[in-house]
């Protein structure tokens, strides 16, 4: 359960907790107590572990390795290192998946490749575009269990938004893939497939170094909670960034978290792309009931988090994600209470109107009342964009898609 073990300062502790705060003189200090709590989070990670990334036949996968790695296979195959920045540039910059393509090796050498490797592709499960242009995958990995994936254009531009988990542990509550459990985390072949696999669908490639470029960012707020699967979203995310490949900057990538603490510091240090928190609610005693993680990291500590976040300026705002729910969280107080919370952050919120599936215990925000709480933010200088639904026609709301084709029995 992740609200297990509360560590909110203050009253109320639970009785059996309190012996185990109680030395804290002598005890750890926080950040040794931080640096258990990411050992914890990494080891659980592993417990969910994608299936290695290889053929029924033998032959791996070589999307998703590191470079280091992909230089690594060639040694062992009796190949020159340098064979791997050639096949890098093929992979990720020309987009190809054969190895016969990759005119740059020889003959020879390319069947060498075919015998023992493949750069392959999630299967298309199925594809949908709504009338406003929106696309959403399922996609199928080769073990069979599936994620969605979905592009949402803007002009000559457009964001791809990626899963990074098959399901989820946390269970926020107006979420619909809090409903589905948590079958196993996505490897890194599996996160940055989705997106090259989406570059396919629009034809772009060779990856285009300049604009106009249809695939030009990336969201991580698909299926999952990325910093519970913080090293394959990690290694996918460097891949993703390597400047002779898909060369997306981190200015580009957004990625949005419930609130994982511990892993926020590690994600700013090493990755320091744009953080998206999802946020909704602006007391802890509301926030522990719609997005559970808050039981374990409160409001506090997560702002904390935020404002220790590298680059959070003014250039470089953090957004705050906040689902607007009819009667729950939008009230013009909560909007100003909300002001109050941010003071001193470099902020943005973005107000989501909840998109609602069969049995979710929860309505949309009237239009009205978002326009007021939305007036309250920018009359005090925040950004707060109101998200227009996207692929309505097309549920493409988080988790819906596979939940309806599993509902078929087609899953
Ligand atoms: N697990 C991460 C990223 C995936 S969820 C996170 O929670 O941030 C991406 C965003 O979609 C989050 O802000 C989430 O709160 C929001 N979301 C989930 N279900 C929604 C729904 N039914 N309507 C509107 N937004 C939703
Ligand atoms: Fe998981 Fe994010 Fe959905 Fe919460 S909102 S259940 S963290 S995917």
């Amino acid at each position: 359960m992740p609200g297990r073990g509360p560590r909110r300062p203050g009253p109320p502790v639970s009785a059996s907790l309190a012996p185990a705060q109680a030395p804290l003189a002598a005890g750890p200090s926080a950040d040794d107590l931080t640096a258990a709590e990411r050992d914890r989070i990494l080891a659980k990670a592993a417990i969910f572990a994608p299936p290695p990334a290889q053929l029924a036949d033998g032959r791996r996968d070589l999307v998703g390795l590191s470079r280091d790695e992909l230089i690594a296979e060639m040694v062992a195959i009796g190949e020159k290192p340098f064979r791997a920045k050639q096949i890098w540039h093929w992979i990720y910059h020309q987009g190809k998946t054969d190895f016969a393509e990759m005119t740059t090796i020889a003959k020879p050498m390319q069947q060498k490749l075919a015998e023992r490797f493949v750069v392959a592709r999630p299967e298309v499960a199925t594809v949908q575009t709504s009338t406003d242009g929106t696309r959403k995958w399922l996609f199928k990995f080769r073990d069979g269990q599936q994620v969605e994936t979905v592009y949402i254009p803007d002009d000559e531009r457009g964001a791809v938004c990626i899963s990074t988990q098959v399901g989820c542990t946390l269970s926020c509550r107006f979420c619909h893939t809090g409903t589905q459990r948590l079958t196993r985390n996505l490897g890194a072949a599996e996160i940055v497939g989705q997106f090259m696999a989406g570059r396919d669908s629009y034809g772009e490639w060779p990856s285009p170094k300049d604009e106009p470029r249809y695939l030009s960012n990336i969201v991580v707020m698909g299926m999952g909670e990325p910093l519970y699967n913080y090293e394959n979203t990690a290694k996918a995310l460097r891949i993703i960034m390597d400047g002779e490949g898909i060369g997306l900057s981190r200015r580009r990538i957004t990625l949005s978290t419930s609130g994982v603490v511990p892993m926020m510091d590690r994600c700013g240090a090493e990755l320091n792309v744009n953080l998206a928190v999802s946020l909704h609610a602006v007391t802890d005693e509301l926030r522990d009931r719609i997005v559970p993680l808050n039981r374990k990291y409160p409001i506090k500590e997560l702002l904390d988090a935020c404002r220790r976040y590298p680059g959070a300026s003014n250039a470089r705002r953090i957004t705050f994600e906040y689902v607007m729910l009819k009667d729950v969280n939008d009230s013009e107080a909560e909007a100003r209470e909300l002001i109050r919370l941010l003071q001193g952050l470099p902020a943005k919120v973005n107000l989501i109107p909840f998109n609602p599936w069969p049995g979710a215990p929860f309505e949309t925000s009237t239009r009205a009342q978002t326009e007021r709480f939305a007036d309250v933010l920018n009359a005090a200088g925040y950004s707060s964009p109101i998200r227009r639904p996207r692929g309505r026609d097309i549920m493409a709301a988080c988790g819906q898609l596979k939940a309806e084709m599993e509902k078929g029995g087609e899953g």
